[in-house]
């Protein structure tokens, strides 16, 4: 079974790059011990090329987005060719800020295939905005699921982790409630369901992560009782100090 993976997402932070060198160098730092605990950190795109130059075989890169073409006439656009070149290894996907502005499903699709082919691991984020009583929010993530990952090869799934995040417990959410372990554990079952109706047994070296808000203080009942591989960070992830403390939790659970 792969390793436990503590993601960071920094979105559209910090505003400067001796900022983001300074919070990158705070976690290389406090990770020099850490071996069983796969670490990836997704800073702006604009900051890659720096970070990488970073010297620390504890910590790989990610961005938070990567366009379906490889090249060519689309302004603005960022493709995982480019970000694979320049050192990223991970992306993350369908993001619930990327879904509000209207990215959809098969668009994602499109992304997560093409991440592939760039040689990318995509890291796929579901997660329902409320929870209704008919649990409704069930047959929404199966949607998610199934029109993100469809036409993708069973032999390539290993590649792909799936983040559940439940958008009411994301920090930035208005009124946001916490999400439990236990609401964590239940989803993951779930989608471990719908993925090994759709891939098989191919379907286990899949990891599912959670991510809401997950600080220092709750991380260890995540990864004990949530039924997952790992954690997605956004908020505490701007804190070296508080993203080295979920990564040293995580590797003592892990033993
Ligand atoms: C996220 O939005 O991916 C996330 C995990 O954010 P936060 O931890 O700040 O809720």
């Amino acid at each position: 079974m792969s390793k436990k993976i503590i993601i960071g997402n920094w979105k559209m932070n910090p505003l400067t790059l001796k900022e983001a060198e300074k919070l990158f160098g705070g976690v290389v730092k406090g990770v020099s011990i850490i071996k069983n605990t796969e670490i990836v950190i997704c800073p702006p795109s604009i900051y890659l090329d720096k970070l990488t130059k970073v010297r620390t075989n504890k910590i790989k890169l990610g961005a938070q987005n990567a366009f379906f073409e490889q090249s060519g006439a689309f302004t603005g656009r960022i493709s995982g060719e480019m970000l694979y070149n320049i050192g990223a290894r991970y992306v993350i996907l369908g993001h619930s800020e990327r879904r509000a502005r209207g990215e959809g499903n098969n668009n994602i699709n499109k992304k997560i295939k093409a991440s592939l082919s760039a040689g990318l691991r995509p890291i796929l984020c579901v997660g329902e905005d409320m929870r209704d009583e008919s649990h409704s929010y069930f047959n929404l993530i199966k949607t998610q699921i199934e029109e993100c990952l469809f036409g993708v090869s069973r032999n390539l799934i290993s590649k792909i982790i799936i983040a559940y995040e439940p958008v009411w417990a994301i920090s930035t959410t208005l009124n946001r409630k916490d999400a439990t372990a236990n609401d964590s554990r239940e989803m993951v079952i779930f989608i471990r369901k719908i993925l090994s109706d759709k891939f098989g047994a191919d379907a286990s070296k899949m990891r599912i992560i959670y991510g809401g808000s997950v600080n220092e203080k709750d991380a260890l009942e995540f990864l004990k009782n949530g039924g997952v591989d790992g954690l997605l960070v956004g908020r505490a992830s701007l804190n070296a100090e508080k993203f080295v403390d979920i990564i040293k939790i995580c590797e003592a659970s892990s033993k």
